[in-house]
């Protein structure tokens, strides 16, 4: 079909919540995508950070295709070997001692506020109130829009969900003056993703982890973009050193099945009872082979470290843009998930690299963001940069 008429179809009949780029993507191989009319693209979107292992990796397939033959769904009323085995592999590599498989980044969010709540609720404590970042993006369920500080997702939909309260992301004194006697948690992502790629500092993980410590609070990592190697470790808040009672993540979990998952460790892991939290389709079986595929493999090979270098070399090359071209402020963030702040449309930017066969994505009003597959090598890197400065100057 041409792009045209799948376009039209989509007008017609999808809810039209989505900026589509005119594209039609049919294939996916390694770091390519390939269009309905055989153009072939550099994925540095990945997804929005999901392939981390790229498109059809032989192995992740081939799990895929081994467990649909057997068995792809028969509901969390039975035990499922494939669910156990990741579920250990999972707290095994982690700091959590628990978790729970859910569908996608908000589900598993929503999870980790009941968790919060339930963890007070059988202290006989009240305190409800989970304080959040400005600029934060934890989802698009009501419970995870109220928690996502930002205006533009929010103001449709009221009423939302209460007890949530937003401070500065960095500032740990306005974190401190907010937390009262209603304060059960503090919730944030270690690097701010859709918010703009701003990576924490340390001395602010630090800190909130002391408050929450001096102040018997629960500390909520959103892991749903930074987790599962994107920032070189399997979660980035082994990065900081520290470590989250509740975090949750999604995106590469099953590098493009969808499953997240929601871990935990101490005494709030063992906080639900039989029957308070479930999902129908949350863990199934071809999820779970998905997922242990995409980990396992990630753990077992020299990824991790591969994205540290290849990081750094891509931030590198970014940061020599950033001094070279007037219209860039700042580039940041944190292993394969980087960030260039820019004065002119960050959206004008992605359409002139996808003109160029380069996809890439953006994060707020003013940052391009790259997300690409943990597998890509210095020759893409450079590409894309040539293809980012060539675009630059034209801009300018
Ligand atoms: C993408 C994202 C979510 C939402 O995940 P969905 O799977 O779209 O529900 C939540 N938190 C963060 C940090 C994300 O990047």
């Amino acid at each position: 079909m041409q792009t045209d008429k799948v376009k039209e179809l989509d007008e017609k009949y999808h809810m039209g919540v989505y900026n589509r780029l005119p594209l039609v993507i049919k294939e996916g191989k390694g770091v390519y995508l390939y269009d309905s009319e055989g153009e072939k693209y550099l994925d540095f979107a990945g997804g929005i950070a999901v392939n981390a292992l790229g498109h059809d990796h032989p192995e992740v397939t081939e799990a895929i295709q081994e467990q649909s033959e057997k068995l792809l769904h028969s509901s969390n009323l039975y035990y499922f070997e494939i669910q156990a085995r990741l579920a250990r592999l999972l707290v095994e590599n982690s700091s959590a001692d628990k978790v729970f498989f859910a569908n996608s980044g908000a589900e598993a969010n929503e999870g980790a506020l009941k968790l919060a709540r339930r963890h007070f609720y059988n202290r006989e404590d009240d305190r409800r109130e989970v304080i959040v970042a400005e600029n934060s993006f934890h989802g698009r369920t009501l419970a995870t829009i109220a928690a996502t500080a930002q205006p533009k997702y929010q103001k449709p939909f009221q009423p939302l969900p209460p007890k949530f309260s937003e401070v500065p992301f960095g500032d740990l004194e306005a974190l401190e003056r907010k937390i009262s006697e209603e304060t059960a948690a503090i919730m944030l992502e270690p690097v701010q993703g859709e918010g703009g790629v701003k990576p924490a500092s340390r001395d602010y993980l630090a800190g909130v982890r002391s408050l929450c410590d001096e102040k018997d609070l629960l500390f909520i990592l959103d892991e749903v973009q930074t987790g599962i190697g994107r920032t070189g470790s399997l979660f980035a808040h082994e990065e900081y050193e520290v470590k989250p009672d509740i975090f949750t993540s999604a995106k590469a979990l099953g590098n493009g099945m969808p499953i997240s998952c929601l871990l935990a460790r101490g005494e709030v892991s063992e906080a639900f009872e039989a029957g308070d939290h479930a999902t129908t389709f949350g863990g199934n079986p071809l999820a779970c082979r998905a997922a242990y595929s995409t980990v396992n493999t990630i753990l077992d090979s020299d990824l991790l470290s591969h994205v540290d270098e290849i990081g750094s070399y891509f931030q590198n090359k970014l940061e020599e843009i950033a001094v070279e071209f007037d219209p860039v402020n700042q580039a940041r963030g944190m292993g394969l998930l980087l960030g260039l702040e820019v004065e002119n449309s960050p959206g004008d930017i992605l359409q002139s690299m996808l003109d160029k066969n380069v996809l890439v994505l953006t994060a707020g009003d003013s940052v391009v963001r790259f997300a690409p597959p943990l597998i890509i090598e210095k020759d893409h890197v450079d590409k894309v940069v040539d293809v980012l400065r060539e675009t630059l100057s034209e801009l300018s």
